[in-house]
């Protein structure tokens, strides 16, 4: 197969003002055709990507450290990947699973059972995106369960449908105005150690006593906690604190859900970041990376919870697309035989100690965190907590004008996140470092 794209460098390049004028034309053009509520974080277009690299209409080589908001963890274009869609393509597109089934279905369903946490029998659901596993996750808790109750915690993102919005943390720019929302929806305080000081065991003890007094464990189908929070600012929680949420739900026959939509599938270097704080869910949640922009979403989790649901209580039209699920399956094999997971860690290694550094010369840089390719740094008022919110924007746009890609995130908008492909190379890593120190250097 010939890939057009197989001829990108691997080199920031500038080649016109960012952006330049084929992409400052399509952004009119745009302004007459798109929804204005289709946000635009930068007013560029994209011609090709391959690996680590967006080569954008006028040539300009963009070093892409948000991954299409950690889709693209694999690289962009990967050649194995798109090839395994590509021939799915060539054989046929859609058949409907739930009519007519295809063995890839199967096959990525089978190595989901094999990946997630846990070594118990595993069944697993294919969909379109996260907000719908999420909500999936939810249904198929709530026919186990026979209770209504959803429990979530403050600072969590879960998506932009009617259910996922009642379950967000953060109104602006997610839910305001899109109500009435979802009721039986439970907010409870998290894990913030840089903000509350608390010890895992404290937080813990805080959001199950909240979730007790508010909702009642009896009544509560499920918990479903970002393991590190995503839109949050990747929050890692303290110690201690997920796994003693996890054991409150397995003593309270709640469903304990992991929404690892952008926290799963090599991000931090293990399939599962659930992995790292020793958690087993009951049902966990797949996207993004899964299908390395093919778009494909999972709920995999305990066979007796996932066929609790009556025949033709689960599915969709589009869910476990053919094309899409060939890509995921041969992202799984990628996986093994290019010890991914590996680079992940690497790339974690690399940009985490990199950003360390930098710390130590900017007081600004408040905590340097994160786990594998999934780290972030927050900025806060020297010597206190108090978070600066104008940084982060003046990082951005000074990084995009020089050819660098870098996404926000954060309650308060301090958090300035990296969600590199698991194939950037060092010197991308520390070039990118470099760019954002001459860019707290010059505010
Ligand atoms: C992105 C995200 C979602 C929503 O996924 P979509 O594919 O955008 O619907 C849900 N949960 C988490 C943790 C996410 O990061």
């Amino acid at each position: 197969m010939n890939s057009v794209a197989t001829d990108v460098t691997q080199e920031r390049l500038v080649v016109t003002e960012i952006p330049g004028p084929k992409s400052l034309a399509l952004h009119e053009r745009r302004k007459n055709a798109v929804s204005a509520g289709v946000g635009a974080t930068f007013p560029v277009y994209i011609e090709r990507a391959k690996g680590a690299i967006l080569v954008d209409v006028d040539g300009n080589h963009i070093v892409d450290l948000g991954g299409g908001i950690g889709v693209n963890t694999i690289g962009h274009s990967d050649d194995a990947v798109v090839e395994a869609a590509f021939e799915q393509a060539q054989r046929f597109t859609h058949t409907l699973f739930t009519v007519t089934g295809y063995e890839s279905y199967v096959r990525l369903c089978e190595l989901l059972a094999q990946h997630t946490p846990g070594t118990f029998a595993k069944k697993s659901v294919l969909l379109n995106s996260g907000a719908e596993a999420v909500e999936n996750a939810v249904k198929i808790a709530r026919k186990f369960t026979g209770r209504p109750g959803v429990a979530v915690i403050d600072h969590g993102y879960h998506g932009r449908t009617n259910l996922t919005m009642s379950m967000n943390f953060k109104a602006m720019p997610y839910n305001l105005g899109f109500g009435p929302f979802a009721g039986d929806v439970h907010h409870a305080p998290n894990s913030y150690p840089l903000h509350d000081k608390l010890s895992g065991a404290e937080a813990a003890a805080r959001t199950i006593s909240w979730l007790d007094k508010r909702a009642g464990a009896t009544d509560l189908a499920c918990l479903v906690v970002e393991p590190i929070q995503g839109e949050g600012g990747f929050i890692v929680p303290a110690d201690g604190y997920l796994p003693a949420l996890q054991k409150w739900c397995n003593d309270n026959g709640i469903v304990y859900v992991s929404d690892e939509v952008q926290s799963g599938i090599m991000r931090t270097g293990a399939y599962y970041a659930s992995e790292h704080f020793g958690l087993v869910p009951d049902l966990v949640t797949t996207a993004k990376g899964v299908g390395g922009g093919f778009v494909i979403a999972a709920v995999t989790g305990r066979a007796e919870i996932m066929d609790a649901s009556h025949v033709g209580g689960l599915g969709g039209t589009f869910g476990g697309n053919p094309m899409s699920a060939a890509a995921a399956v041969q992202i799984f094999e990628e996986i093994e035989k290019r010890d991914l997971l590996g680079e992940a860690q690497r790339v974690g290694r690399v940009l985490g100690g990199a950003l360390r550094e930098l710390q130590k010369k900017h007081n600004v840089i408040g905590e340097v965190r994160g786990i594998g390719a999934m780290q972030a740094i927050e900025f806060t008022e020297p010597g206190t907590d108090t978070p600066i919110s104008d940084i982060v924007p003046f990082i951005s746009a000074y990084a995009m004008k020089k050819g660098l890609l870098l996404l926000s995130a954060g309650t308060y908008g301090n958090v300035l996140r990296f969600l590199p492909a698991v194939v950037t190379s060092d010197e991308l890593l520390l070039d990118a470092v470099a760019i954002i120190d001459e860019a707290l250097s010059a505010r």
